[in-house]
């Protein structure tokens, strides 16, 4: 199918942009890597009256790093999150997520800013995002404002995005060298989208974890905090960790919905596995 007719701009400033947003309102769409916006245009599940290109506007990309913080520009494509050293010294658990996002050529398109926005429930960065309390930058013609991840995904396919607002840019804390990062999911084949995945974030300091931050994915309609299962690593000696406790914790925390692929039973083991696999892959990392 081919797209309905629809007017396209692209302008260079952000302040082009944003008075773009402000004058169409609900009747346009930002397009950023068009990786999933245009199959949705194709198939006439979306319908714009207006695109508004955004890769014309430098100061949307590029990874800068100040005392506290590493800030992700939101048109910085997943394959330049994937290279960058800046990601892989300071928040690696951003570059281990990089592999398991669909294939090569979606990644060299495909731009952080995008897929927070779209917040795909299975999608891996609005997980990440929650476990390594990053914040989403958002600015339209009358203000910048700043939401911690957490309270950013909303809803399914949902977030606190405002239609007269784009996404600028991505903060995340910089975490000293103690902290352990931890990605895994189960997919039908490489590539595709999780059936389940976890994001886990925690600082292991002598074997002592603290600080964890356990965040499911493919589970349910966002990016889910499993808060039970973090109080009990909390203090917990690595070794020590009780695996039949820990699964009993992310039982009570998730409430899976089925799909196609997975029913909520099967996703719910698959979540007990994934954790499992965090902390045998802690305790193996020293
Ligand atoms: C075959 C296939 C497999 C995929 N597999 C995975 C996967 O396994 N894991 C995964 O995480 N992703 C996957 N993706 C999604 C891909 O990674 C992109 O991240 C995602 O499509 C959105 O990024 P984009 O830059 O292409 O955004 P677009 O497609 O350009 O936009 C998506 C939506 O976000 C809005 N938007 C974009 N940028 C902004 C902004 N800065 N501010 C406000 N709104 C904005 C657009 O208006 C649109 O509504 C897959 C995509 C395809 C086509």
């Amino acid at each position: 199918m081919k797209p309905a007719a629809f007017n396209y701009k692209k302008p260079s400033t952000l302040t082009g942009v944003l008075e773009l947003l402000r004058e169409s309102g609900e009747d346009s769409n930002i397009l950023a890597g068009g990786q999933s916006l245009m199959p949705t245009l194709n198939m006439r599940l979306s319908a714009p009256s207006l695109l508004i290109d955004i890769n014309g506007v430098d100061e949307l990309f590029g990874i800068s790093v100040t005392d506290n913080t590493v800030r992700i520009g939101s048109m910085t494509r997943h394959a330049e999150l994937e290279k960058s050293s800046v990601i892989s010294e300071h928040i690696p658990l951003i570059n281990a997520a990089m592999p398991y996002i669909a294939h090569p050529a979606i990644r060299n398109r495909g731009t952080i800013g995008g897929s927070l926005a779209l917040a795909d429930p299975a999608a891996e960065l609005p997980a990440c995002l929650c476990a390594l309390r990053g914040f989403v930058e958002m600015t339209s013609t009358s203000a910048t404002r700043k939401v911690e991840a957490k309270d950013f995904f909303r809803a399914l396919y949902e977030t606190d995005l405002k239609a007269n607002e784009i996404i600028t840019a991505i903060e995340i804390p910089r975490y000293d060298q103690n902290y352990f990062s931890f990605i895994d999911e189960l997919s039908r084949r490489h590539g595709d989208y999780a059936m389940c995945g976890l994001a886990f974030h925690a600082k292991i300091e002598e074997k002592i974890i603290s600080d964890a931050q356990i965040v499911f994915f493919a589970v349910e309609a966002k990016p889910i905090i499993a808060v039970t299962a973090m109080r009990e690593l909390e203090g917990a000696k690595i070794s020590d960790v009780s695996l039949e406790v820990l699964q009993g914790a992310v039982g009570n925390d998730l409430d899976p919905f089925g799909d196609l692929h997975a029913s909520a039973t099967l996703k719910l083991h698959y979540a007990k596995e994934l954790i499992k696999r965090a902390i045998t892959s802690g305790i193996t990392s020293g």
